[in-house]
């Protein structure tokens, strides 16, 4: 039996009494669907001391756990030359930061290298920064002896490639100039130092090289080996800035397939460490976006 057609074809006050049953019933369904709502609002305007509150638990438990990682700062000096294409490759491929400190008239020493600066320039997770431009022609007491040159060599190379860009290298040293760091690794190179600063740079050294032979380029060390000097030199707080510690690798050395090897395998394991994380050199303690944009302002 169909109960609709009577209230549809029966007399109009049945169909009144269908019509008034079947809309209660809609407004009930509405209410009851709608009242848990209600009651989570009105439970919320009684929380008291029994009320546990479940979020807490697990963000209190993140904090505990969430470790600051040590940093490390992949730096490559000397590019571009034919080892730094190698270089650019292994650390786009394995997704990682890496700075570069460039040699101004290596760009224009060959088509090839001018070719290499313009896929460093386009290249993502790159940080380019001056390394001079001559590199002193590796005469360094000379060098150092004029800081005027020094200065001049250096502005060249932020002149006509790195405009926007004060972090420098001093060819052949490992001095500092960042924000409170200072230190200088042969005091006769001292003024000429102080003078790049004067001048409105920063200038950025290395806790820990990669050595290579230089007769034969080959590197004196294993990526296993320079893993566990990294560790050692955190363990014992022997960095310039704690928790931070800065590489200083060579391009050249890593034309050769067996030294590429080496250095894929090196950041390979290291970014398999949870205790670090690598990072450009412009993320380093005391630089900040002020710093770096000082040289616009700097008295020339
Ligand atoms: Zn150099």
């Amino acid at each position: 039996m169909d109960t609709h057609s009577s209230a549809d074809e029966g007399d109009p006050s049945a169909r009144f009494i269908y019509y008034s049953v079947t809309l209660s019933s809609i407004c009930f369904l509405f209410f009851t669907c709608s009242e848990p709502t209600h009651k989570v609002k009105e439970s919320k305007s009684f929380i008291g001391k029994n009320i546990v509150k479940p979020a807490r638990k697990p963000l209190l438990a993140a904090k505990k756990t969430a470790k600051k990682k040590k940093k490390i700062y992949l730096t490559f000096d000397d590019g571009p030359n034919r080892g730094t294409k190698n270089v650019l490759d292994i650390a786009e491929q394995e997704d990682i930061p890496v700075t570069f400190f460039i040699v101004g008239e290596h760009v224009f020493a060959s088509i090839g290298q001018t070719r290499t600066w313009d896929s460093l320039k386009m290249a993502k997770n790159i940080e380019l920064c001056n390394h001079s431009y001559t590199h002193a022609h590796n005469r360094y007491n000379k060098f150092y002896n004029d800081p005027e040159n020094v200065v001049k060599d250096v502005e060249r190379t932020r002149e006509s490639l790195l405009p926007d860009n004060n972090i420098v290298r001093a060819p052949g040293r490992s001095c500092w100039r960042v924000d409170s760091l200072h230190f200088t690794d042969i005091k006769k190179s001292k003024k000429a130092i102080d003078s790049l600063q004067q001048a409105g740079f920063i200038v950025f050294g290395w806790d820990l090289e990669w050595e290579y032979n230089p007769k034969t380029l080959a590197l004196k060390n294993s990526a296993d080996d320079l893993l566990s000097e990294i560790d050692s030199m955190f363990s014992k707080g022997k960095t310039k800035v704690k928790d931070n510690l800065v590489v200083l690798a060579h391009d050249q050395v890593y034309q050769k397939s067996g030294d590429s090897m080496q250095l894929r395998e090196f950041i390979q394991k290291l970014k398999k460490k949870e205790d670090y994380e690598l990072a450009l050199v412009n993320d380093f303690p005391g630089i900040t976006k002020e710093t770096i944009d000082s040289i616009k302002a700097a008295p020339r």
